[in-house]
């Protein structure tokens, strides 16, 4: 990507989340969903960063996409909860693997926001081991009749597209591999549930779905039949590094907080902020920041190698460590700066008034999606011992 387009793909994103924010914050203390984050985006032109330009997309590298996450992370996790799931793990998997047909057909639609997109993953059985999901898939004529429940699906109850990971009905043992299919959610064999009951991130639509003998075109199978997991697999590293990024968000817009609030509150006759003990606090947020940052840049220059060598196992293997290990730092980070902000600001912290709180109760969850801390764990040790040692297994 150009330097001049990279300056304007950010500052139309930074125009976004400034022309989003006073929205975002009457939503979160109404707890509602942001029905205003769709028609702003759609009007800076963010609903498809790295989509490539022929299918009406800004054409944003990793590095760039990056940078608009972590922007858009300063805004909320459910705002970046939002791209993440429409973009990520949405429009990424099309850009990857879908053929010519597929990609004219949804991303310039994702792009005009006709098209809101997700991903259905996890089940009420199946999350940390996808490999144990239920939903099925056979063929008809032209079509496929898909069957099952996908849950906690970010937009999942306000999209008009997602990529469902099933297996095949009528095989077993080593013969039963998953596919991935695009799959469109309108009709009555497709029902959608909110659901609202989270710790945080009011103003996102966090989802399940039932499809009950729901069809679709057979023109609609992403990739080869039996490589969804390898389709799943890689979109979650585009996943983790979208969360990993918009923690760096988080941490940044807590730090700003922070810093302002220690220059204006005055206790036992002084400034907080010449306190040292909140000056412990205010190092420590600056160094989960700086952590994150270098960590999340590594990462996404490794995503960047390996998204422009297709097939390159061993590039490829390093972006989804790098990526992991960005996750597991700069969510963990951006969880300890939340306490730390809500700490700095006192009674005033512990409120969803105040944005330090708000970030407390949304950024636990980067912890727990698109990968565990414990299963990141295990995948970081996995890649340093070899696949003998696999402790999934
Ligand atoms: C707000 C939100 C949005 C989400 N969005 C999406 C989405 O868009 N698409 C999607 O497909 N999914 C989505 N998810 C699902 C998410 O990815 C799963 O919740 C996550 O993978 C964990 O699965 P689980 O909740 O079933 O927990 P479980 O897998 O049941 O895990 C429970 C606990 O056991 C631990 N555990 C499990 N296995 C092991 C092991 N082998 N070793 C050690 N510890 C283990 C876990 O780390 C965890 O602490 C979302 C979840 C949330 C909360």
């Amino acid at each position: 990507m150009l330097a001049a387009e990279q300056a304007q793909l950010l500052a139309d994103v930074d125009a976004f989340c400034e022309a989003l924010r006073p929205h975002e914050e009457l939503c979160y203390l109404e707890h509602r969903f942001n029905d205003q984050l769709i028609p702003l985006a759609l009007k800076h032109n963010v609903l498809g960063l790295p989509v490539p330009k022929q299918y009406g997309g800004r054409g944003a590298d990793a590095v760039t996409y990056a940078r608009a996450l972590a922007r858009l992370g300063r805004e909320g996790t459910g705002v970046r909860t939002f791209f993440s799931g429409h973009t990520s793990i949405g429009q990424y998997p099309i850009i990857r693997y879908g053929n010519d047909e597929q990609k004219q057909r949804y991303l310039p639609a994702s792009v005009r926001g006709e098209k809101i997109l997700a991903f259905g993953l996890t089940e009420p059985d199946a999350g940390s081991n996808p490999l144990e999901m239920t939903s099925t898939y056979r063929r008809e004529g032209d079509e496929y009749v898909l069957n099952g429940v996908k849950y906690l699906i970010s937009n999942g109850a306000i999209c008009q597209a997602v990529i469902v990971l099933a297996y095949p009905e009528d095989k077993s043992g080593d013969d039963r591999r998953m596919s991935a299919f695009i799959v469109d959610t309108a009709g009555h064999t497709f029902e959608v549930e909110d659901l609202p009951a989270k710790l945080g991130m009011p103003t996102a639509n966090t989802g399940m779905f039932q499809m009950n003998d729901h069809r679709i075109p057979a023109t609609n199978l992403l990739g080869a039949e039996g490589n969804g997991f390898r389709i799943a697999m890689h979109t979650l590293i585009s996943g983790r590094l979208s969360v990993a990024a918009g923690c760096l968000g988080v941490i940044e817009d807590i730090l700003t907080e922070v810093l302002n609030y220690a220059k204006e509150r005055s206790q036992h006759g002084k400034l907080i902020g010449k306190h040292q003990l909140v000056q412990e606090h205010i190092a420590r947020i600056e160094i989960d920041r700086a952590t994150s940052d270098a960590m999340v840049e590594r990462a996404a220059i490794a995503k960047e190698a390996s998204d422009n060598a297709h097939g390159d196992a061993e590039l490829l293997a390093k972006a989804d460590l790098a990526v992991a290990e960005a996750k597991y730092v700069a969510s963990n980070a951006a969880w300890d700066a939340a306490d730390r902000g809500v700490q700095v600001f006192g009674g005033r912290g512990w409120s969803s008034l105040y944005r330090v709180g708000r970030h407390l109760q949304d950024v636990r969850v980067c912890r727990i999606y698109e990968g565990t801390d414990e299963i990141i764990q295990l995948k970081i040790a996995l890649a340093l011992l070899g696949k003998e040692f696999a402790a999934f297994k």
